[in-house]
């Protein structure tokens, strides 16, 4: 059974620009959905509804067997199954690398504030940031911040991540370091989307990619097949543009 499934979701925003157009899509548990495509084809969109941050006009969106898009449904729910990371990491600058991640647990989970520490330093230890934990956001690079908001989003353990453009904002030679990570929780299993220019690291990490374009997801292949042969003129266009 997928883990994620949108079906027939479409979204227009007030302003009157469709961003998604019928997209349906299904994920299975451990799977890696590279995101790919031209700036402003609907990426983001995609992801942020999938975690109900951004409401859809038609279709529906389950995850983890809980349906986002139905009204009944619990946001605070929906966010504990699924974690989002986004380009700008957002730690709060006055909180320690320790506090920034305790804040969802406790305030989200209401969780035993010990047992999320112990959780904490492990994940900090397997990110190789360990001695951190006491550091303010100001101390850190940009990649070891990134890597403090993948850990603060896991710190909810959730069953999938999103993860938008996180490495757009670093430095190229500190990308590996990010994406090294996100290679390390794809080898454990973890459901993920990821919205991404780096088509190095969607080749490596990826199971499935999906090329976007105008809001439609217009091709879904492995990534051996899609790069080596994209089916249509718009993504043979995308990636004969790009610089490998
Ligand atoms: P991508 O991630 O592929 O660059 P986005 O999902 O961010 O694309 O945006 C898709 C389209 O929707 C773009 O044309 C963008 O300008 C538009 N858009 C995104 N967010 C909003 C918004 N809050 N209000 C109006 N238009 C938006």
């Amino acid at each position: 059974m997928s883990l994620i499934s949108l079906s027939h979701v479409s979204k227009t925003y007030p302003n009157g620009h469709q961003a998604l157009v019928d997209v349906s899509l299904a994920v299975d548990p451990g799977e890696v959905l590279a995101i790919i495509g031209p700036s402003g084809c609907g990426k983001s969109t995609l992801l942020r509804t999938v975690n109900g941050l951004e409401p859809v006009d038609a279709g529906s969106i389950v995850v983890n067997g809980r349906e986002v898009t139905s009204g009944a449904t619990k946001l605070k729910d929906v966010r504990s199954d699924v974690g989002m990371v986004f380009q700008s990491y957002d730690l709060f600058p006055h909180l320690t690398v320790m506090e920034n991640l305790l804040l969802a647990p406790k305030v989200v989970q209401g969780a035993d504030q010990a047992e999320a520490r112990e959780r904490a330093l492990g994940l900090l230890e397997r990110v190789g940031l360990r001695a951190k934990a006491d550091a303010r956001p100001r101390e850190l690079s940009g990649g070891q911040k990134q890597r403090v908001a993948i850990v603060r989003a896991l710190m909810m353990q959730p069953r999938a991540l999103l993860l938008d453009e996180i490495t757009a904002s670093l430095d190229p030679e500190i990308v590996r370091e990010v994406l090294d990570v996100v290679v390390g929780l794809a080898r454990d299993g973890m459901t993920m989307l990821v919205v991404t220019h780096e088509m190095s690291f969607a080749r490596a990490v990826a199971d499935r990619v999906a090329f976007m374009d105008a809001g439609r997801i217009v091709e879904l292949a492995p990534p051996e097949e899609f790069f080596a042969a994209p089916r249509t003129e718009r993504a043979q266009r995308f990636l004969n543009q790009l610089v490998f």
